[in-house]
């Protein structure tokens, strides 16, 4: 009876064991496949971005749509109150990211503007810091991304009486975004209602100068948190798979933008493409007389040409395996950091073309051709082919 008990509990500790491995191994397969499933599903959606076609517009479209960009309206509405001192936590930072939701808050696209706030250390204590991100279809899976940062850099009172106002440095940028949402607001409009996979996400970077000595902990503050929070956010919303971050497709950076003359080399061969886009309609509107104090010997966009990496608001993503455009000119203007880098200085021409060329170029990658009234009509043909 002993030994017969033994036998009966060593084989039913076997069958145990037994159940127990047929159950681990199901699970190991089951995470397994669990594991395939979701690298799978991210990158099948990392192929359809890859894969991603831009359209060409026709010579009516972007007569079209050149036609809504107006300088003047930029100059007063958007520019001039980015135009003061902004540095984190000052009352000039407070007024302009009102500025900036209270204007795309008035658009008729009906963007969704959130703010991503914070406090981190700086040299001078703990500060707090805002950035401020607005989404045309908080829903749709794909993001193009234009990005900018609205702070100023800070200079300690000893040089109080002169004021740095930062106007390529970043104000005309974000004037710019926001210039791009007014004059695209019908063709955004209509973009969203189409029920688009893609969409298009504006952000506004808070501190990213930095507040004494530029270093990995005194600089990029509001890009630094808010890659960190995009890639612990499920996107689309209760995913399990991909987060925030692979939802963008493409993540544009403007920054020192306003100087006469640009050029933008190459600083990333996975986005050389749309480099070499943006050169092409810069070619086009060239050609339809759309550029102003733009010869032919004037070129703005050289992807041929590399450049060096330049530390700026795109490393955080870039980082974390986002693609990055960084439209940033290589030299830097002249007047970068000095109390010259004023309205006086900026070049209303270039200002305007590069309008020009990137709100073509975000109709072109959202696949979205601006409405041509019926008695401009001339031709449907696109000007040039190209790749996309
Ligand atoms: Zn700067």
């Amino acid at each position: 009876m002993v030994l017969s008990g033994h036998m009966t509990k060593n084989m039913v500790a076997t069958r145990c064991l037994t159940v127990m491995m047929q159950v681990l191994l199901k699970q190991q397969y089951f995470l397994l496949f669990f594991f395939f499933f979701v690298r799978f599903v991210s990158l099948c959606l990392a192929l359809v971005q890859l894969q991603h076609k831009a359209i060409t517009l026709t010579r009516d479209e972007i007569q079209t749509a050149v036609s809504h960009t107006d300088l003047d309206k930029m100059w007063q509405r958007d520019l001039k109150p980015l135009l003061v001192t902004r540095y984190p936590s000052s009352e000039g930072s407070q007024a302009v990211q009102n500025h900036i939701k209270a204007t795309i808050g008035s658009l008729g696209a009906g963007w969704e503007v959130t703010e991503d706030k914070f406090r981190a250390q700086t040299p001078y204590g703990p500060l707090p810091f805002t950035n401020l991100i607005a989404t045309l279809n908080p829903s749709a899976k794909r993001r193009l991304v234009l990005a900018c940062h609205f702070d100023s850099k800070y200079y300690p009172p000893q040089w109080h009486g002169r004021e740095f106002l930062g106007a390529t440095d970043s104000a005309v940028p974000c004037a710019m975004l926001l210039e791009l949402a007014r004059a695209l607001d019908e063709e955004l409009k209509a973009q969203k209602n189409s029920s688009s996979k893609l969409t298009l996400q504006l952000i506004f970077f808070d501190g990213e100068e930095a507040l004494f000595h530029w270093g990995p902990n005194d600089s990029l503050y509001g890009s630094r948190h808010l890659a960190q929070k995009m890639a612990s956010t499920p996107h689309p919303a209760g995913a399990t798979d991909t987060n925030q971050l692979h939802g963008i497709d493409l993540f544009v950076l403007l920054d020192l933008l306003g100087a006469p003359s640009p050029h933008f080399g190459n600083q990333f061969a996975s986005t050389t493409t749309w480099l070499s886009k943006l050169q092409n309609i810069e070619k086009r509107l060239h050609s339809m007389n759309h550029l102003l104090d733009h010869p032919s010997s004037v070129q703005y966009f050289w992807p041929d040409r590399s450049v060096g990496i330049i530390e700026d608001d795109h490393l955080p993503f870039l980082r974390r395996g986002v693609r990055v455009l960084h439209l940033i000119p290589s030299p830097f203007p002249s007047v970068w950091h000095t109390f010259h880098d004023d309205e006086q200085n900026l070049d209303r021409s270039a200002i305007q073309n590069l309008n020009k060329i990137f709100q073509v170029f975000v109709l072109e990658y959202l696949n979205t051709r601006p409405v041509v009234p019926s008695d401009t009509s001339s031709t449907s043909e696109p000007l040039t082919q190209e790749a996309p």
